[in-house]
């Protein structure tokens, strides 16, 4: 692998300029994907969030959806954030009917789980692998409800918050995890300024 590795960001939906720009930061060279010929020609990948059922409906659109399964089988890596999330997860709940994911990972994500009254949240979290907190943005997320043996938790949610309240919902929920070379996190790290979680995802490129 060179040092310089190209990581696509997929380029349907959500927030591709932050993820490109955050990529860059983290040492990469980041390109948008749009067609099957993009996708062939990166070193890893990173699905945005935005709407998982759009998403979805795009990537059948766009005739990406079997190259994409593919590419994750043959071990190409993703970081899929949020709605990216629940595209990497072979299970999900309160998905929309006929709503697919690419799959990959053996985790069931429970779509928009922490419900209407707390929709976004932001909070400083324990993430393996990073040093120090990470502040999170959490935007009418997912968790992952159930992780099989082969996943490694990253990140759940405390039961205190910093102010020594008690975390309402979600408390112990996983919000990040990491399966081989998928990584997956509920939140979205590329509109805090902080590229360490794009750092860890381009570090696990290089590795591959
Ligand atoms: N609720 C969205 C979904 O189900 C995900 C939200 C996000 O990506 N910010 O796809």
């Amino acid at each position: 692998m060179t040092t310089t590795p190209t990581v696509g960001v997929l380029a349907l939906q959500g927030d591709v300029r932050e993820h490109v720009e955050a990529l860059e930061s983290a040492g990469a060279r980041a390109v948008p994907v749009r067609r099957r010929s993009e996708l062939e020609a990166v070193d890893g990948l990173v699905l945005p969030g935005g709407e998982s059922t759009t998403i979805d409906k795009l990537l059948r659109i766009f005739e990406l959806d079997e190259p994409l399964r593919d590419a994750v089988k043959t071990g190409l890596p993703v970081y899929g954030s949020c709605a990216g999330m629940i595209l990497l997860a072979d299970r999900i709940e309160a998905g929309i009917e006929g709503q697919r994911t690419l799959g990959g990972m053996d985790v069931t994500v429970r779509r928009n789980a922490f419900g209407r009254q707390v929709d976004s949240f932001e909070a400083d979290l324990d993430v393996v692998g990073i040093e120090g907190a990470v502040r999170t943005v959490f935007i009418r997320a997912p968790w992952i409800e159930q992780a099989g043996p082969d996943v490694e938790v990253l990140a759940r949610i405390p039961s205190h918050a910093s102010d020594g309240s008690r975390v309402a919902v979600g408390a112990g929920k996983i919000v990040a995890a990491r399966q081989g070379r998928l990584l997956a996190t509920s939140f979205h790290p590329e509109i805090t300024g902080d590229a360490r979680v794009h750092a860890l995802f381009v570090t696990m490129v290089r590795a591959s």
